[in-house]
């Protein structure tokens, strides 16, 4: 039997039909009617001419709509390629030509981001409009989301699919240059999909709110997982604090993923300390490096259980995972934090190793520092269309990370750095990981963002870009002492700045390329 995508929604709809399975504003959808309205919209793609292997394009919140095409590309054997809400239109240009796609669907109030470059687009032969709730969504050229359904049936439509078909083409964040274009299989993608039921705890009697963008790979598997175990999705369009709040309360909310970026907004949202009842909230999945005094915050003051999960869009994406609570249940607080702090140990059949230059095993000694590689039925199918990143990415069969880590005698894996962020200075690796946990344990420090500056004598040097807490002070005297009294000489910033806010990608990720070119420009 071929594994296939969306036979996660077809198993919910045997199992939970008349379960509620998606919220959005005042919409609900059952698993049965959700899974018609996604026969119906397959139907209408094919009569637009889609065919298996061709791509569809997506601009979309997470909405009930952008989870039906999924599915229905699931079911055709098309590949859909989700877009970032957030580019300029000369990366959208790039992408859909790049991706080559066919159908381009986009919700209504995202449309104005692509107006200026759809007369350029080669390949798309249809426009599909997603008309936002209350709106006729009616526009020139644009075909209607609700009245292509209307015109179908709502009989099961599903083609012949083989588990090496591409699923989906997933463009990377971005983080350390141009975003590549990563292949998935309906193999990968289920493999990633059942590790993220299993490692998260996943069932039917979970509410998953969608705070990650589905259009990213780190809102990817748990919309799949969570189907699969006939849970209820609640949809979220904009991430705002308020509605958060009230959501987890109306709904039931039990789990969600979240960038740290969003955490801290709930950190800082009053209504999350004047009303702490957010009842059967279990368990927030978040990546991204947490400094141990973030774990501890997020699980005091919000009260919610942090388990951190480690990965990128060319594994589908998860390879780690946090030991959970219970797990850790003799362990005092702070060793629990610590340790929920760290990456992590390899999911159910991941290999992952941490490797020196000559691809020898560095020591379990939680110390010797090499890159992270992994193997295992999750690695991506390539990038689209560059067969030489491919070659460089995947060699004998391992995906390199080009993430740095320790690992320590347990098993655990610490990640250090990416690659390209870590500061040498006068021979010493620093992570810049480590010098912004400290930073982060500094009251007025809400932000913190540690990149290489050049230096005559060290080569390079840390510098530390701040953001404050509003209303509160430090300046750089005060940070220098600070980290003077934590850490060792070297590591400390050897210069502060202070902004406003830092540059991200639309993950919520520190675009420390753009905070670097500053300082390497002036150089040169
Ligand atoms: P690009 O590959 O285009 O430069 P990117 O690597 O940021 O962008 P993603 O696939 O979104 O694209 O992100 C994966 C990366 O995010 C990982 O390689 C790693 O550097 C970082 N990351 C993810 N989870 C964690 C985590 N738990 N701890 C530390 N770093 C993490
Ligand atoms: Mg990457």
């Amino acid at each position: 039997v071929a594994l296939r995508m969306d036979d996660t929604l077809r198993r919910a709809v045997l199992l939970y039909p008349d379960v509620e399975s998606i919220v959005e504003g005042d919409r609900r959808w059952t698993y049965r009617q959700f899974q018609q309205e996604v026969h119906q919209l397959a139907r209408a793609m094919k009569r637009m001419g889609v065919v298996k292997g061709d791509r569809v394009a997506v601009l979309s919140p997470n909405t009930a709509a952008m989870l039906q095409l999924f599915y229905a590309c699931f079911q055709l054997g098309a590949v859909v390629v989700p877009l970032n809400t957030r580019l300029l239109p000369h990366d959208y240009l790039y992408i859909i030509e790049h991706a080559e796609a066919k159908l381009f669907f986009a919700d209504d109030e995202l449309i104005p981001l692509v107006e200026p470059i759809l007369s350029s687009l080669t390949t798309v032969s249809r426009f599909v409009a997603i008309p936002v709730r209350g709106t006729s969504g009616k526009r020139a050229d644009w075909d209607s989301y609700p009245e292509l359904l209307g015109e179908e049936s709502t009989e099961p439509c599903v083609d012949e699919v083989e588990e090496t078909d591409l699923a989906t083409i997933l463009y990377t964040s971005g983080t350390t240059g141009k975003p590549k274009g990563v292949m998935h299989s309906h193999r990968t993608l289920f493999f990633n999909m059942q590790n993220t039921m299993f490692h998260t705890r996943a069932s039917d009697s979970d509410v998953l709110l969608h705070t990650l963008p589905m259009f990213h790979v780190n809102g990817w598997g748990t919309p799949f997982s969570y189907t699969a175990v006939g849970a209820k999705h609640v949809m979220l369009r904009k991430i705002d604090p308020p509605l958060i709040h009230s959501l987890i309360k109306r709904e039931g909310v039990t789990v969600a993923c979240m960038a740290p970026t969003v955490l801290n907004m709930l950190i800082n949202e009053p209504r999350f300390h004047e009303d702490k009842t957010t009842g059967p909230m279990r368990v927030v999945i978040a990546g991204s490096a947490p400094p141990t005094a973030f774990v501890r915050t997020v699980e005091q003051q919000l009260g919610w259980e942090f388990l951190q999960v480690y990965g990128m869009t060319e594994c589908a994406p998860l390879i780690t995972v946090s030991p959970i609570k219970h797990h850790l249940a003799n362990e005092s607080e702070e060793t629990r934090f610590r340790l929920k702090a760290k990456a992590g140990v390899p999911m159910l059949n991941v290999e992952v190793r941490v490797v020196d230059d000559e691809d020898k095993d560095v020591p379990c000694d939680g110390r010797s520092i090499g890159e992270v590689i992994a193997r295992g039925n999750m690695v991506m199918e390539g990038y689209w269309k560059q067969p030489e990143a491919t070659a460089a990415a995947i060699v004998n069969g391992w995906y390199r990370t080009g993430d740095m880590a320790t690992i320590d005698a347990e098993g655990y894996i610490d990640i250090v750095d990416r690659k390209k962020d870590i500061i040498i200075s006068g021979g010493e690796n620093i992570s810049s990981i480590e010098v912004e946990g400290i930073l982060y344990e500094h009251p007025a420090v809400l932000e913190a963002a540690v990149v290489s500056v050049p230096h005559e004598k060290w080569g390079e040097v840390p510098h530390a870009v701040i953001v404050l807490r509003p209303g509160m002070e430090a300046d750089e005297v005060e940070l220098d002492r600070f980290c003077r009294e934590r850490m060792a000489a070297f590591k400390c910033p050897k210069g502060f700045s202070f902004a406003p806010e830092l540059p991200k990608t639309a993950s919520g990720k520190i675009r420390k390329v753009e905070l670097r070119q500053p300082f390497w420009q002036e150089k040169d």
